[in-house]
């Protein structure tokens, strides 16, 4: 008797192993990978989502599309320069060049004329210092987080940090600054209130006796809100006054990592002034304004650099040489993808936005970009939009690369500030594609 059940068709995985393309693709990859491609697909005949006779053409396109790594590039398009879900900064050219060089063999802690150990990654830490004249030494950690419990760990240890009721924030993602610091043994010592927080509330937090736990004033940007109204906080300068009567260091977390003062930010604290202002030790990420890699950036004076250098959890979050090689880059060329969209010329934003649309047979209408991921909260950047229909935002996301919008209200916004012109024909004929698949009554409204 002839048995009829296709199944028994289904190839088996040494048939399909041995199959030629297949060990050609399989001989890139790692077993596992290979084995899940086999055996889904085999699955899949089974349940009778895919005949028999096309399981070893299944497993013979997926092994040979196969991405090793999951992230894809994406087309920003919802005009928040520096989003948090989209990786933050976009590298510039020459970084990006140079984290390639870096991911081989190379001298990152080595100085090639001695052959001896060198200071790891000290040409990252002469461009900072050389992009940051302001400050004695620089020390480059994972991220902003890391710096902020490295300089508590060391400058605070089991002591006290002073912290105004004002700007104990939490940035995102559930992350909160406090938590962050008591996480490290340190104790905050908070004063004022979240409007309003005066000299004389740090001054009297202070001073002995109830002041004498305390080893470190912590000034905290809060990047990603404003107090408006009837507030009042005290500036650096005043701070770094008090702290240098008390012999206290003064730390300040800025946040965004703008090296000097930005007209077009004018609310934002940047490396220099703020050193100027006399603060010991300034804290920022590497990924937000500077428009680099994920890194903490600490510069102050050499000797509390050295103190965070010294301390064993400075290894704990020490930057890999990927990072080191990005950041020095970003900070050795010209303008970063993330300075040409915050300073986009909305003349020429509105130029390309018409253009697109009119192709697009779409309306534009003025649209504000934001710098986003925790800085400049409050800062409308001037531009323009495309209106696309809503439904247009899901399969934009499904294109290739995806294209990622901006909803509001019942429309799909797509911003170009942060679409490098060079790509506006292939986002323009991804864009036309989603379109013309999208209803006919979606596509005209009104
Ligand atoms: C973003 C931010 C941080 C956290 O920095 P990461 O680099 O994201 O770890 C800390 N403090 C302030 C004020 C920030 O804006």
């Amino acid at each position: 008797m002839v048995d009829q059940d296709p199944r028994r068709m289904i190839p088996g995985t040494d048939t399909l192993l041995a199959h030629p393309r297949v060990r050609r693709a399989a001989a890139k990859l790692s077993a596992h990978v290979v084995r899940e491609a086999v055996q889904d697909a085999q699955h899949r005949a089974r349940r009778g989502e895919l005949d028999p006779q096309g399981v070893e053409a299944e497993v013979v396109s997926r092994l040979e599309t196969f991405r090793p790594s999951s992230m894809r590039p994406v087309i920003n398009g919802t005009g928040v320069v520096v989003h948090t879900n989209l990786g933050r900064a976009p590298l510039s050219q020459a970084a990006q060049q140079a984290v390639a060089e870096a991911a081989g063999y190379v001298d990152v802690e080595l100085d090639l004329e001695t052959g001896r150990r060198s200071r790891r990654g000290d040409g990252a830490r002469r461009a900072l210092l050389a992009a940051c004249p302001a400050a004695q030494d620089a020390l480059i950690v994972n991220n902003g987080a890391a710096a902020l419990a490295l300089a508590a760990a060391a400058l605070v240890g089991s002591g006290e940090v002073v912290v105004s009721r004002g700007e104990l924030v939490e940035i995102g993602a559930g992350f909160r600054l406090p938590e962050l610091i008591a996480s490290t043994g340190a104790g905050l010592r908070e004063v004022g209130t979240t409007n309003r927080t005066h000299r004389h509330d740090y001054a009297s937090a202070v001073a002995p006796p109830a002041g004498a736990e305390v080893r470190a004033v912590l000034k905290v940007h809060p990047s990603n809100y404003r107090i408006t109204g009837f507030t009042s906080a005290v500036p650096v300068a005043e701070l770094a006054d008090l702290c240098a009567a008390r012999r206290l260091p003064l730390i300040v977390d800025v946040g965004s990592g703008l090296l000097a003062a930005d007209p077009a930010l004018p609310e934002e604290p940047d490396l220099a002034s703020t050193l100027a202002d006399g603060a010991d030790l300034v804290i920022a990420s590497g990924d937000k304004l500077l428009g680099g890699p994920q890194a903490g950036l600490l510069v102050g004076t050499s000797s509390i650099i050295s103190q965070l250098a010294d301390h064993p959890l400075a290894r704990a979050v020490r930057a890999d040489k990927l990072t080191l090689a990005a950041l020095e880059a970003t900070l050795n060329s010209g303008p970063t993808p993330v300075t040409a969209a915050v300073h986009a010329d909305p003349e020429a934003l509105r130029t390309r936005t018409e253009d697109m649309a009119a192709e697009l047979g779409a309306e534009t209408l003025p649209h504000d970009g934001r710098v986003g991921g925790g800085g400049g909260a409050a800062v409308p950047l001037p531009g323009w939009a495309i209106r696309l229909p809503e439904e247009a935002a899901q399969p934009l996301r499904a294109a290739d690369p995806p294209i990622l919008t901006r909803r509001s209200g019942s429309d799909c916004l797509l911003d170009l500030r942060c679409v490098p012109a060079a790509q506006d024909p292939s986002v323009l004929s991804a864009v036309r594609s989603v379109l013309v698949a999208l209803p006919a009554v979606v596509r005209t409204p009104d």
